[in-house]
């Protein structure tokens, strides 16, 4: 069924975001798709010559590049629906190698980033009293892993703005979801610095892990509930993960 609504993907240029802009392309609705490399959501706009996309390259952790985002969705289709917050990077490590420059730069896109979007849609979406967002939160939202600790971090702050964020736009019609995977096939192992760790985690994937269009379906789900059901909180495991 076509899914009437303008969607905006923040970190939409590859694994979990460029299913989900595949699998929304092909029910209808209408896309503003937003990464760094702008080569590939070309790529995926030109797989959708009959689709409603725009693109724009953003980097979540520069908030005047997340508003320009949130502006040209405004512009182009007047209204929006949902803002799905799905930039993400994992280079773990063990606390010990204090790898510093990582820790920041998980807080800026995976926390900072999400705030970001929140910041730039909300006032919209209060005054259109509808709206939903959407985060990419993680089964590390959940359960602290060894070696994980700052990415856990990240993930349980996400968790809880989005239920700050639901418990205070509730009145206004404003949805908040977190959609919480487990391990999936993506090119996320491609952010850890150390190899050997990125190797491993990467072969699990392959092994047993989700597929992206697996949890597509998922944000897919959440996104296509009418107006008095809101998904709050929906965690994906790999049948095979602990
Ligand atoms: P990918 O690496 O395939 O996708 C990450 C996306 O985030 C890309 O589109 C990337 O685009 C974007 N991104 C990263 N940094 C920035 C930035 N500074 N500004 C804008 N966009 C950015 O991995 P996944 O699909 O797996 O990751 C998506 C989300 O899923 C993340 O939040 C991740 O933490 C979460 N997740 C992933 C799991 C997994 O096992 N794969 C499990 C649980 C949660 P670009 O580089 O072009 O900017």
């Amino acid at each position: 069924m076509t899914i009437n609504k303008v969607v905006i993907i923040m970190g939409a240029s590859s694994g979990i975001g460029e299913a989900t802009a595949h699998l929304l392309a092909e029910r209808g609705a209408k896309l503003v798709l937003a990464a760094r490399r702008l080569d590939r959501l070309e790529a995926i706009q030109a797989k959708h010559p009959e689709a409603d996309i725009v693109i724009q390259q953003a980097d979540v952790t520069d908030y005047a590049a997340v508003e320009a985002v949130v502006k040209t969705a405004l512009d182009t289709f007047g209204t929006i629906d949902v803002l799905f917050n799905n930039a993400g990077i994992m280079p773990t490590a063990p606390l010990v190698d204090g790898r510093r420059d990582e820790w920041q730069a998980m807080l800026d896109v995976n926390v900072t980033g999400v705030l970001n979007g929140i910041a730039a849609v909300l006032p919209i979406m209060e005054r259109q009293q509808s709206g939903h967002i959407i985060a990419t939160d993680s089964v590390a939202g959940h359960v602290v892993y060894p070696e994980s600790a700052v990415y856990c971090g990240t993930k349980f702050a996400v968790r809880a703005i989005m239920e700050g964020l639901r418990q205070e736009q509730r009145e206004n019609n404003v949805k908040s979801t977190i959609i919480s995977p487990g391990a999936v096939q993506t090119e996320l192992y491609n952010t850890i610095s150390d190899k050997q760790a990125a190797q491993a985690l990467h072969e699990a994937q392959t092994e047993w892990g989700l597929t992206s269009e697996d949890v597509a379906e998922a944000v897919v789900y959440a996104i296509d509930t009418p107006d008095r059901v809101s998904v709050s909180n929906l965690i994906i495991r790999p049948t095979k993960q602990q």
